[in-house]
């Protein structure tokens, strides 16, 4: 691969940059990458790992010369990391994000940013629960999707050099409509991460049953749902703050059927469950042959990288 950007400027030092960043070293795409982030701590920790060609102490200061700025910070921070840098961006260059909501990203980053400057917002389907700038790693993105947003009037050619950067990322790339966007991942990621975080609590309250029995028995459904509800609190604060209508759409339809599940366990109502469980199989199965997926153990994946999407 050869360089896509010749300066690239990492704005936010965590999981997502990080392994941005490696990536983007693995396949030689950035000529250099410059990186900040708002602690004095995260950027002491990026130069000792070596984790960008260059840290500098502010986002303004980090965009200059910049042909790609990715802002990598929550959703609720980036109107006011736009609202920074947007003197200082060079003539053409590339705004992007890798948010995990577009609409409110869109409307928050958009109105500061200059004529002569291209908005292709993005989110790469994948992520940890681990953050900070010492979590990323240069296989992040491999068979992943990543899912690009631009606003209508976007330049093509500025959408297609940030697909290629992506894809050199080891991603797949795919357009879509911002607000579809908020919608697919509201069932796919928000609300099944909101469920996680509501089972973890539910069973912490549950003092008949100790804590040590249920990490001692926990099962592959409740190790998972903790392992999700690990997840980063600002992050996910933001996203269900910023995602709230498809959000709450999605939660209301949820409950409608959980009543019904359960109307159906307290009346003896095995047909409906089985019904049920046999349609969600079937879910499965699509999502396996669709290749995002695999029956191996561990997902296939290599073991403490068993990922999920933000
Ligand atoms: P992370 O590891 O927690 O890193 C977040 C970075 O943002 C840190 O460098 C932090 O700086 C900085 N930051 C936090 N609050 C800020 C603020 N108010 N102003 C300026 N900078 C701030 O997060 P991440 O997982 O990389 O997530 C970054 C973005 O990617 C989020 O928008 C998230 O929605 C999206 N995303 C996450 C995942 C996932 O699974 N994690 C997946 C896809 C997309 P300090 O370190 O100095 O505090």
């Amino acid at each position: 691969m050869s360089v896509i950007y010749q300066r690239v400027a990492l704005i936010g030092l965590g999981l997502i940059a990080g392994s941005m960043a490696h990536a983007m070293r693995r396949a030689g795409l950035a000529g250099e990458i410059v990186g900040t982030a708002r602690s004095a701590e995260t950027r002491e920790v990026a130069r000792e790992i070596g984790l960008c060609d260059r840290i500098v102490d502010t986002a303004a200061e980090a965009v200059v010369g910049a042909d790609l700025v990715v802002l990598c910070v929550p959703v609720g921070a980036m109107a006011a990391v736009a609202q920074e840098i947007a003197p200082h961006l060079a003539e053409g260059a590339t705004v992007t994000d890798v948010g995990s909501v577009k609409r409110e990203v869109i409307e928050a980053v958009g109105p500061h940013l200059p004529e002569g400057v291209h908005f292709v917002p993005g989110h790469p389907l994948a992520g940890t629960e681990h953050s900070g700038p010492r979590s990323g790693f240069a296989e992040l993105f491999d068979y992943r999707y990543t899912l690009l947003t631009p606003p209508e009037g976007t330049d093509p050619a500025a959408t297609e050099r940030l697909k290629t950067l992506w894809e050199g990322c080891g991603a797949i790339v795919e357009e879509m409509d911002a607000d579809h966007h908020d919608l697919v991942l509201a069932v796919t990621s928000h609300t099944p991460h909101l469920i996680a975080y509501t089972m973890v609590g539910v069973a912490d309250d549950l003092r008949r049953v100790t804590d040590s029995e249920v990490i001692k028995y926990s099962a592959a459904g409740f190790r998972d749902f903790t392992r999700i509800a690990a997840s980063d609190p600002t992050m996910w604060r933001d996203v269900f703050l910023s995602n709230k209508d498809a959000t709450l759409e999605i939660l209301g339809r949820f409950t409608e059927e959980l009543f019904a599940l359960q109307r159906a366990i307290r009346t003896g109502d095995g047909d409906h469950l089985h019904a049920y469980f046999t349609r969600t199989r079937a879910i499965r199965r699509g999502i396996i042959q669709a290749g995002q997926d695999t029956d191996a153990p561990n997902f296939g994946r290599a073991p403490g990288r068993k990922d999920g999407a933000g």
